[in-house]
């Protein structure tokens, strides 16, 4: 996680897409989303643009393209053509997200998709969701495909771009940008036209909706399905099915879609939808409290009381279907804050109408700790009035299923 904090009131954090190694089994888990927690203390509050107003997540790219080695390769040669099919396709990541049924992240929420030829437009943190292709940075390390940088407001009412209008909460996503990894010859992205001749590149699209996910404020998903999946699909695929007019949100997967609709929830849709209003509530305890004792108090007066870091899935118990998983471990009243690490969970905007089964994993892996490292961070701060400092996730404990 890069500490690109440029003033004390904004809070940067970078989540990144990595090459899966194969050869394992992962487990059924689910979404996470990040936090930001006030300059003056308080609850952490969930990352998300501001959808109240139309056309609010500005958004653009820079039609910089490495040439040798190709970064991103296409079905056109024409570089009109070649810059046309890549807007296309950017064009569709975004609208996956944006038709998900039951959210106020709509279509009109997103700006026009302008372009800039600026090669390092991601440099910068001006107000400018913008995506690059030929940027370097030193967090393309390892098997780093690409990564989202976010940038949220930790205070109401703060400008700090110029042409971006006041924040209006805690978690405002002011700056979003995101970066694939450029030269390198081993590392190549294919439009979804050119990626049957291309088997050694990677799905552009997949890895786009991906990081937009992050630009809308989620962190990564255990759930192997789920776009939110911190690992790339194997080169020469792509993930889950593609988008089409009957089903324009195709690749995501239902943990994807309830994630969004707890993010972005459409107040009209909570009041008066029976569609997505389902909600199952709890906590995650060992059956022996004493286990927990050993653990550092998080804040002070406050011990551990529940298990944190561990990961609750909602089952279809008709279908098998996995509907949504959530990371549980904490709970904030907003009188009387920090974070109490108490193992409580809430799954929420669930599909009404189904029977639920209910599990709770360890995040043993293959997403591990390190995966969600940011989400966890995020729920604390140790310079405000009421600091705390997440415990451990915890991983060891086995496995319960309750009806
Ligand atoms: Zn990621």
């Amino acid at each position: 996680m890069p500490a690109t904090k440029t003033r004390a009131s904004r809070a940067a954090l970078a989540m990144a897409l990595v090459l899966l190694l194969g050869g394992i089994q992962p487990a059924a888990q689910g979404y996470v989303l990040n936090y930001t927690v006030a300059a003056s203390g308080g609850c952490p509050q969930p990352n998300r643009f501001n959808t109240a107003t139309a056309g609010i997540v500005d958004r653009r790219w820079s039609t910089s393209l490495s040439s040798s080695p190709q970064t991103v390769l296409t079905a056109a040669t024409d570089p009109d053509a070649r810059l046309n099919e890549i807007e296309q396709s950017i064009l569709r990541s975004f609208a996956v997200w944006a038709r998900v049924s039951g959210t106020s992240l709509v279509q009109e929420s997103l700006g026009p998709l302008g372009r800039t030829t600026t090669q390092s437009a991601c440099q910068l943190q001006d107000g400018l969701n913008t995506l690059c292709f030929n940027q370097s940075s030193s967090l393309f390390t390892g098997g780093v495909l690409a990564f989202t940088r976010v940038v949220t407001s930790d205070l109401v009412g703060e400008q700090p771009f110029p042409n971006s209008p006041p924040s209006a909460f805690i978690g405002e996503i002011l700056d979003a940008d995101i970066l694939f990894r450029p030269n390198d010859s081993d590392i190549r992205f294919a439009t979804p036209a050119a990626l049957p001749a291309h088997p050694s590149a990677f799905d552009l699209e997949s890895v786009l909706i991906h990081e937009l996910g992050h630009l809308f404020g989620f962190s990564h998903s255990g759930l192997w399905r789920a776009i939110m999946f911190p690992f790339a699909p194997p080169r020469g695929t792509f993930a889950g099915e593609r988008p089409t007019e009957q089903r324009p949100d195709a690749p995501l997967a239902d943990d994807d879609r309830v994630g969004l609709r707890v993010l972005y929830p459409n107040p009209a849709d909570i009041r008066l939808d029976a569609v997505n209003g389902g909600q199952i509530r709890g906590r995650v305890v060992p059956v022996n409290s004493a286990a927990l004792s050993g653990l550092p108090e998080t804040s002070p007066g406050r011990a551990v009381t529940g298990i944190f870091g561990a990961h609750v899935v909602a089952v279809d118990a008709d279908t098998g279907e996995i509907i949504a998983g959530v990371l549980a471990g904490w709970s904030c009243d907003p009188a009387s804050p920090p974070v109490r690490f108490d193992g409580s969970f809430a799954l929420e905007r669930l599909p009404l109408g189904r029977n639920y089964k209910i599990y709770v994993e360890p995040l043993d892996g293959p997403v591990s700790a390190a995966s969600i490292q940011s989400a966890v961070q995020s729920l604390c701060r140790s310079d405000v009035p009421q600091p705390c400092t997440p415990p451990p996730v915890n991983t060891r404990f086995t496995l319960l299923v309750v009806p």
